[in-house]
Protein backbone atom coordinates (compact mmCIF):
# COMPACT_ATOMS: atom_id res chain seq x y z
CA UNK A 1 0.00 0.00 0.00
CA UNK A 2 3.00 1.86 -0.04
CA UNK A 3 2.06 3.79 -3.65
CA UNK A 4 -1.30 4.99 -1.90
CA UNK A 5 -2.03 8.95 -1.68
CA UNK A 6 -2.87 10.05 1.44
CA UNK A 7 -6.40 10.64 1.89
CA UNK A 8 -6.62 14.10 3.07
CA UNK A 9 -3.74 14.67 0.23
CA UNK A 10 -5.92 13.34 -2.43
CA UNK A 11 -9.44 15.59 -1.40
CA UNK A 12 -7.34 18.62 -0.39
CA UNK A 13 -8.12 19.18 2.81
CA UNK A 14 -6.48 20.13 6.24
CA UNK A 15 -5.94 16.93 8.73
CA UNK A 16 -8.90 18.90 11.07
CA UNK A 17 -11.39 19.23 8.14
CA UNK A 18 -15.02 19.23 9.03
CA UNK A 19 -17.30 17.05 7.26
CA UNK A 20 -19.02 19.80 5.17
CA UNK A 21 -15.05 20.73 3.86
CA UNK A 22 -14.59 17.07 2.99
CA UNK A 23 -18.10 16.84 1.76
CA UNK A 24 -17.96 20.20 -0.63
CA UNK A 25 -13.80 19.02 -1.51
CA UNK A 26 -15.55 15.76 -2.85
CA UNK A 27 -18.07 16.66 -4.46
CA UNK A 28 -15.60 19.42 -6.51
CA UNK A 29 -13.31 16.22 -7.48
CA UNK A 30 -16.43 13.89 -8.66
CA UNK A 31 -17.57 16.88 -11.04
CA UNK A 32 -14.11 17.30 -12.63
CA UNK A 33 -13.66 13.90 -12.67
CA UNK A 34 -16.55 12.22 -13.43
CA UNK A 35 -16.75 10.14 -16.42
CA UNK A 36 -19.26 11.94 -18.23
CA UNK A 37 -17.30 14.95 -18.88
CA UNK A 38 -13.98 13.13 -19.00
CA UNK A 39 -14.92 9.88 -21.96
CA UNK A 40 -12.31 7.68 -22.61
CA UNK A 41 -9.81 8.90 -19.79
CA UNK A 42 -8.07 6.63 -17.68
CA UNK A 43 -6.88 8.89 -15.46
CA UNK A 44 -9.67 11.12 -14.64
CA UNK A 45 -11.50 7.36 -13.52
CA UNK A 46 -8.86 6.72 -11.48
CA UNK A 47 -8.94 9.99 -9.81
CA UNK A 48 -12.59 9.52 -9.53
CA UNK A 49 -11.92 6.19 -8.32
CA UNK A 50 -9.24 7.75 -5.79
CA UNK A 51 -11.23 10.33 -4.56
CA UNK A 52 -14.43 8.37 -3.89
CA UNK A 53 -12.39 6.20 -2.10
CA UNK A 54 -10.97 9.15 0.30
CA UNK A 55 -14.33 10.43 0.93
CA UNK A 56 -15.65 7.20 2.08
CA UNK A 57 -13.03 6.62 4.47
CA UNK A 58 -12.90 10.63 5.72
CA UNK A 59 -16.89 10.60 5.90
CA UNK A 60 -16.89 8.22 8.54
CA UNK A 61 -16.16 8.95 12.21
CA UNK A 62 -14.90 5.24 12.63
CA UNK A 63 -13.45 5.06 9.63
CA UNK A 64 -11.67 8.26 9.69
CA UNK A 65 -10.44 8.01 13.38
CA UNK A 66 -8.92 4.64 12.23
CA UNK A 67 -7.07 6.10 9.55
CA UNK A 68 -5.66 8.98 11.30
CA UNK A 69 -4.26 6.70 14.02
CA UNK A 70 -3.22 3.82 11.67
CA UNK A 71 -3.24 5.31 8.21
CA UNK A 72 -3.94 2.80 5.43
CA UNK A 73 -3.04 0.03 7.42
CA UNK A 74 -5.89 0.23 9.96
CA UNK A 75 -8.30 0.05 7.08
CA UNK A 76 -8.34 -3.69 6.80
CA UNK A 77 -5.98 -6.03 5.11
CA UNK A 78 -7.06 -4.16 1.86
CA UNK A 79 -5.83 -1.27 2.70
CA UNK A 80 -9.70 0.60 2.30
CA UNK A 81 -12.73 0.40 0.34
CA UNK A 82 -11.74 -0.73 -3.24
CA UNK A 83 -13.77 0.33 -5.91
CA UNK A 84 -13.55 -1.83 -9.48
CA UNK A 85 -15.50 0.38 -11.31
CA UNK A 86 -17.14 3.48 -11.24
CA UNK A 87 -20.50 1.66 -11.22
CA UNK A 88 -19.49 0.36 -7.99
CA UNK A 89 -18.75 4.01 -6.54
CA UNK A 90 -22.46 5.32 -8.29
CA UNK A 91 -23.96 1.67 -6.29
CA UNK A 92 -22.00 2.36 -3.12
CA UNK A 93 -23.01 6.21 -3.26
CA UNK A 94 -26.08 6.53 -4.70
CA UNK A 95 -27.88 4.40 -1.64
CA UNK A 96 -25.89 6.32 1.18
CA UNK A 97 -27.44 9.36 -0.22
CA UNK A 98 -30.65 8.03 -0.42
CA UNK A 99 -32.85 7.62 -3.46
CA UNK A 100 -35.02 10.79 -3.17
CA UNK A 101 -34.47 14.60 -1.67
CA UNK A 102 -31.71 16.21 -3.43
CA UNK A 103 -28.67 13.86 -2.08
CA UNK A 104 -25.36 15.16 -3.51
CA UNK A 105 -25.44 12.30 -6.14
CA UNK A 106 -29.00 13.52 -7.41
CA UNK A 107 -28.06 16.48 -8.29
CA UNK A 108 -24.51 15.21 -9.20
CA UNK A 109 -25.48 12.89 -11.86
CA UNK A 110 -28.52 14.11 -12.86
CA UNK A 111 -31.26 11.70 -11.17
CA UNK A 112 -28.85 8.94 -9.94
CA UNK A 113 -30.15 5.90 -8.97
CA UNK A 114 -33.86 6.50 -10.65
CA UNK A 115 -32.08 7.05 -14.16
CA UNK A 116 -30.00 3.81 -13.86
CA UNK A 117 -32.62 1.86 -12.49
CA UNK A 118 -34.55 3.04 -15.69
CA UNK A 119 -31.35 2.17 -17.92
CA UNK A 120 -31.76 -1.31 -16.58
CA UNK A 121 -34.86 -2.13 -16.90
CA UNK A 122 -34.78 -0.90 -20.95
CA UNK A 123 -34.94 -3.49 -23.45
CA UNK A 124 -31.71 -4.88 -24.88
CA UNK A 125 -30.27 -4.02 -27.85
CA UNK A 126 -29.77 -6.84 -30.29
CA UNK A 127 -27.37 -7.09 -33.26
CA UNK A 128 -27.80 -7.86 -36.76
CA UNK A 129 -26.12 -8.11 -39.69
CA UNK A 130 -26.29 -7.55 -43.57
CA UNK A 131 -23.66 -8.09 -46.51
CA UNK A 132 -24.22 -5.85 -49.23
CA UNK A 133 -22.37 -5.22 -52.68
CA UNK A 134 -20.63 -1.90 -53.34
CA UNK A 135 -23.37 -0.73 -55.68
CA UNK A 136 -25.87 -1.13 -53.11
CA UNK A 137 -23.68 0.39 -50.33
CA UNK A 138 -22.60 3.35 -52.25
CA UNK A 139 -26.37 4.43 -52.82
CA UNK A 140 -28.34 2.86 -49.91
CA UNK A 141 -30.90 0.71 -49.99
CA UNK A 142 -33.11 -0.98 -47.87
CA UNK A 143 -32.92 -4.52 -46.64
CA UNK A 144 -35.76 -6.92 -44.59
CA UNK A 145 -33.44 -8.84 -41.87
CA UNK A 146 -34.63 -11.60 -39.52
CA UNK A 147 -34.14 -11.05 -35.99
CA UNK A 148 -35.14 -12.94 -32.81
CA UNK A 149 -35.77 -10.69 -29.68
CA UNK A 150 -38.48 -10.35 -27.04
CA UNK A 151 -41.55 -8.93 -27.34
CA UNK A 152 -44.42 -8.16 -25.58
CA UNK A 153 -46.52 -11.07 -24.59
CA UNK A 154 -49.53 -10.18 -26.47
CA UNK A 155 -51.96 -12.23 -23.98
CA UNK A 156 -50.60 -9.86 -20.61
CA UNK A 157 -50.21 -6.91 -22.69
CA UNK A 158 -46.56 -7.02 -21.09
CA UNK A 159 -48.36 -7.12 -17.60
CA UNK A 160 -47.20 -10.22 -16.88
CA UNK A 161 -50.03 -11.31 -15.06
CA UNK A 162 -53.15 -13.70 -15.03
CA UNK A 163 -56.22 -12.30 -16.93
CA UNK A 164 -58.36 -10.59 -14.05
CA UNK A 165 -54.56 -10.39 -11.79
CA UNK A 166 -53.25 -7.32 -10.57
CA UNK A 167 -49.52 -6.61 -10.21
CA UNK A 168 -48.86 -5.13 -6.34
CA UNK A 169 -46.32 -3.37 -5.20
CA UNK A 170 -43.42 -5.53 -4.19
CA UNK A 171 -42.98 -6.35 -0.34
CA UNK A 172 -39.55 -7.04 -0.37
CA UNK A 173 -38.01 -3.70 -1.71
CA UNK A 174 -41.40 -1.53 -0.80
CA UNK A 175 -42.35 -0.97 -4.96
CA UNK A 176 -38.21 0.76 -5.12
CA UNK A 177 -37.19 -2.14 -7.39
CA UNK A 178 -33.35 -1.83 -5.65
CA UNK A 179 -32.31 -3.09 -1.92
CA UNK A 180 -29.72 -2.06 -0.10
CA UNK A 181 -27.08 -4.67 1.06
CA UNK A 182 -24.25 -4.13 3.35
CA UNK A 183 -21.00 -6.11 2.75
CA UNK A 184 -18.29 -4.67 5.34
CA UNK A 185 -17.95 -1.37 5.17
CA UNK A 186 -19.89 -0.38 2.00
CA UNK A 187 -23.33 -0.46 1.45
CA UNK A 188 -24.25 -1.72 -2.04
CA UNK A 189 -27.36 -1.08 -3.84
CA UNK A 190 -28.77 -3.77 -6.26
CA UNK A 191 -31.53 -4.69 -8.35
CA UNK A 192 -34.20 -5.99 -6.07
CA UNK A 193 -34.51 -10.02 -6.50
CA UNK A 194 -37.76 -10.07 -5.45
CA UNK A 195 -39.44 -8.37 -8.46
CA UNK A 196 -36.55 -7.96 -10.29
CA UNK A 197 -35.92 -4.56 -10.47
CA UNK A 198 -39.74 -3.51 -11.94
CA UNK A 199 -41.03 -2.70 -8.29
CA UNK A 200 -44.27 -5.15 -8.23
CA UNK A 201 -44.92 -8.75 -7.83
CA UNK A 202 -48.03 -10.32 -8.94
CA UNK A 203 -49.76 -13.63 -7.37
CA UNK A 204 -51.16 -15.14 -10.60
CA UNK A 205 -49.02 -14.97 -13.45
CA UNK A 206 -49.87 -14.78 -17.11
CA UNK A 207 -49.41 -18.50 -18.32
CA UNK A 208 -48.36 -17.34 -22.11
CA UNK A 209 -44.79 -15.72 -20.83
CA UNK A 210 -44.55 -17.33 -17.02
CA UNK A 211 -45.13 -13.58 -16.02
CA UNK A 212 -42.13 -12.28 -17.56
CA UNK A 213 -44.18 -9.91 -19.59
CA UNK A 214 -42.35 -10.80 -22.50
CA UNK A 215 -42.08 -13.87 -25.17
CA UNK A 216 -39.05 -14.55 -27.52
CA UNK A 217 -40.19 -14.39 -31.22
CA UNK A 218 -38.52 -14.12 -34.33
CA UNK A 219 -39.68 -11.17 -36.66
CA UNK A 220 -38.55 -9.39 -40.01
CA UNK A 221 -37.09 -5.86 -39.27
CA UNK A 222 -36.69 -3.42 -42.31
CA UNK A 223 -33.09 -1.71 -42.34
CA UNK A 224 -32.82 1.57 -44.34
CA UNK A 225 -29.03 1.67 -44.92
CA UNK A 226 -27.96 4.93 -46.22
CA UNK A 227 -26.01 5.93 -48.76
CA UNK A 228 -21.84 5.77 -48.64
CA UNK A 229 -22.22 2.91 -46.11
CA UNK A 230 -18.82 1.15 -45.74
CA UNK A 231 -17.64 -2.36 -44.63
CA UNK A 232 -17.78 -1.97 -40.67
CA UNK A 233 -20.29 0.97 -40.78
CA UNK A 234 -23.05 0.19 -37.92
CA UNK A 235 -26.73 1.41 -38.52
CA UNK A 236 -28.80 2.13 -35.74
CA UNK A 237 -32.25 1.07 -35.68
CA UNK A 238 -34.51 2.92 -33.07
CA UNK A 239 -36.62 0.82 -30.61
CA UNK A 240 -36.04 -2.31 -32.77
CA UNK A 241 -34.31 -4.16 -29.90
CA UNK A 242 -35.78 -6.04 -26.89
CA UNK A 243 -38.83 -5.00 -25.56
CA UNK A 244 -39.30 -4.25 -21.91
CA UNK A 245 -42.02 -5.38 -19.46
CA UNK A 246 -43.93 -2.92 -17.76
CA UNK A 247 -43.84 0.11 -19.97
CA UNK A 248 -40.29 0.52 -20.12
CA UNK A 249 -38.25 1.43 -23.08
CA UNK A 250 -37.71 -0.97 -25.89
CA UNK A 251 -34.00 -1.17 -27.06
CA UNK A 252 -32.41 -0.71 -30.26
CA UNK A 253 -31.00 -2.86 -32.82
CA UNK A 254 -27.49 -2.59 -34.61
CA UNK A 255 -27.35 -3.49 -38.08
CA UNK A 256 -23.77 -4.30 -38.81
CA UNK A 257 -22.82 -3.87 -42.22
CA UNK A 258 -19.85 -5.53 -44.74
CA UNK A 259 -19.64 -4.95 -47.83
CA UNK A 260 -18.24 -7.33 -50.59
CA UNK A 261 -15.21 -7.32 -52.40
CA UNK A 262 -15.68 -6.12 -56.13
CA UNK A 263 -14.38 -7.78 -58.94
CA UNK A 264 -13.69 -3.89 -60.39
CA UNK A 265 -13.55 -1.12 -57.95
CA UNK A 266 -11.39 -1.05 -55.12
CA UNK A 267 -12.60 1.50 -52.20
CA UNK A 268 -10.74 3.90 -50.15
CA UNK A 269 -12.72 6.04 -47.93
CA UNK A 270 -14.90 7.42 -50.06
CA UNK A 271 -12.34 7.28 -53.33
CA UNK A 272 -13.13 4.35 -55.71
CA UNK A 273 -9.83 2.89 -57.59
CA UNK A 274 -10.10 1.12 -60.99
CA UNK A 275 -6.85 0.14 -62.61
CA UNK A 276 -7.04 -0.07 -66.54
CA UNK A 277 -4.22 -1.77 -68.91
CA UNK A 278 -3.13 0.30 -71.67
CA UNK A 279 -1.00 -1.09 -74.46
CA UNK A 280 3.09 0.26 -74.68
CA UNK A 281 1.70 2.41 -77.67
CA UNK A 282 -1.01 3.40 -75.38
CA UNK A 283 1.45 5.42 -73.10
CA UNK A 284 3.81 6.58 -75.38
CA UNK A 285 1.25 8.13 -77.89
CA UNK A 286 -2.03 8.55 -75.77
CA UNK A 287 -5.15 8.15 -76.03
CA UNK A 288 -8.91 8.16 -75.06
CA UNK A 289 -10.27 5.12 -73.02
CA UNK A 290 -13.42 3.96 -71.56
CA UNK A 291 -13.09 3.54 -67.85
CA UNK A 292 -16.09 1.78 -65.84
CA UNK A 293 -17.40 3.90 -63.30
CA UNK A 294 -20.45 3.22 -60.78
CA UNK A 295 -22.87 4.28 -63.08
CA UNK A 296 -21.54 3.68 -66.17
CA UNK A 297 -19.04 4.64 -68.24
CA UNK A 298 -16.48 7.49 -68.40
CA UNK A 299 -14.44 8.55 -71.17
CA UNK A 300 -10.75 9.75 -69.45
CA UNK A 301 -7.88 11.00 -71.54
CA UNK A 302 -4.97 9.30 -71.28
CA UNK A 303 -1.80 11.84 -72.93
CA UNK A 304 1.17 10.74 -74.65
CA UNK A 305 4.18 10.14 -72.59
CA UNK A 306 2.13 8.72 -69.58
CA UNK A 307 4.37 6.36 -67.19
CA UNK A 308 2.88 2.83 -65.85
CA UNK A 309 1.45 3.59 -62.31
CA UNK A 310 0.62 7.31 -63.10
CA UNK A 311 -3.30 7.49 -62.23
CA UNK A 312 -5.86 10.32 -63.26
CA UNK A 313 -9.10 11.29 -61.07
CA UNK A 314 -12.42 11.46 -62.21
CA UNK A 315 -13.77 13.96 -59.67
CA UNK A 316 -17.23 12.73 -58.12
CA UNK A 317 -17.27 9.30 -59.67
CA UNK A 318 -16.26 7.88 -56.07
CA UNK A 319 -19.07 6.80 -53.23
CA UNK A 320 -20.74 9.71 -51.38
CA UNK A 321 -19.71 10.23 -48.02
CA UNK A 322 -22.45 8.63 -45.41
CA UNK A 323 -22.14 11.81 -43.35
CA UNK A 324 -21.76 14.74 -45.46
CA UNK A 325 -23.16 13.03 -48.66
CA UNK A 326 -20.44 14.50 -50.61
CA UNK A 327 -18.63 12.43 -53.70
CA UNK A 328 -15.26 10.75 -53.35
CA UNK A 329 -13.53 10.60 -56.83
CA UNK A 330 -12.76 7.73 -59.00
CA UNK A 331 -9.16 7.00 -59.02
CA UNK A 332 -7.71 5.49 -62.55
CA UNK A 333 -4.61 3.55 -61.97
CA UNK A 334 -2.50 2.64 -65.22
CA UNK A 335 -1.19 -0.04 -65.82
CA UNK A 336 0.83 -1.51 -68.83
CA UNK A 337 -0.45 -4.87 -70.02
CA UNK A 338 1.58 -6.97 -72.08
CA UNK A 339 0.28 -9.82 -74.71
CA UNK A 340 0.95 -12.84 -74.14
CA UNK A 341 0.67 -13.60 -77.82
CA UNK A 342 1.66 -11.77 -80.50
CA UNK A 343 1.19 -11.97 -84.49
CA UNK A 344 4.00 -12.52 -86.63
CA UNK A 345 3.68 -8.68 -88.32
CA UNK A 346 3.73 -7.30 -84.24
CA UNK A 347 7.10 -9.50 -83.59
CA UNK A 348 8.47 -7.99 -86.75
CA UNK A 349 7.36 -4.23 -85.89
CA UNK A 350 8.89 -4.87 -82.40
CA UNK A 351 12.49 -5.67 -83.84
CA UNK A 352 12.91 -2.86 -86.10
CA UNK A 353 11.48 -0.82 -82.70
CA UNK A 354 14.25 -2.45 -80.42
CA UNK A 355 16.70 -2.09 -83.93
CA UNK A 356 16.06 1.71 -84.01
CA UNK A 357 16.21 2.26 -79.89
CA UNK A 358 19.41 0.00 -80.22
CA UNK A 359 18.23 -2.20 -77.70
CA UNK A 360 18.81 -5.85 -77.06
CA UNK A 361 16.27 -8.49 -77.64
CA UNK A 362 16.34 -11.63 -77.21
CA UNK A 363 16.72 -13.46 -80.36
CA UNK A 364 13.91 -15.01 -82.45
CA UNK A 365 12.58 -18.57 -80.96
CA UNK A 366 11.31 -21.46 -82.24
CA UNK A 367 7.99 -21.97 -81.52
CA UNK A 368 6.91 -24.49 -78.54
CA UNK A 369 5.51 -27.03 -80.77
CA UNK A 370 8.89 -27.02 -83.09
CA UNK A 371 10.50 -27.44 -79.45
CA UNK A 372 8.35 -30.28 -78.95
CA UNK A 373 9.07 -31.83 -82.25
CA UNK A 374 12.22 -31.79 -82.40
CA UNK A 375 12.71 -33.54 -78.49
CA UNK A 376 10.84 -35.75 -79.63
CA UNK A 377 12.82 -36.45 -82.92
CA UNK A 378 16.12 -36.76 -80.78
CA UNK A 379 14.22 -38.99 -78.43
CA UNK A 380 13.67 -41.67 -81.44
CA UNK A 381 17.27 -41.58 -82.74
CA UNK A 382 18.21 -42.36 -79.33
CA UNK A 383 15.96 -45.53 -79.20
ZN1 LIG B 1 -47.96 -12.66 -20.73
ZN1 LIG C 1 -38.77 -5.74 -5.26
Amino acid sequence: MADKRDYYEVLGVARDASKGVIGSAYRKLAIKFHPDSNPDNEEAVEKFKEAAEAYEVLSDNEKRARYDQYGHAGLGGSGGPQFSSVEDIFEAFGGMFGGSGGGIFDSLFGGGGARRQERSRRGADIRCDVTLDLEEAAVGCSKIVEVTRNELCESCDGSGAAPGAVRESCVRCGGRGQVVQSAGILRVQTTCPACQGSGSTVASPCVDCRGEGVVPRQSEIKVNIPAGVDDGTRVRISGQGEASPHGAATGDCYCFIRVREHKVFERHDDHLVVRIPLTYAQFVLGAEVDVPTLNGIELVTIPAGTQTGEIFRVRGAGVCNVHTGRHGDLLVETRVEIPAKISVEQEALLRQLAELEKTEVAPERKSWMESIKEFFSVSEEDE
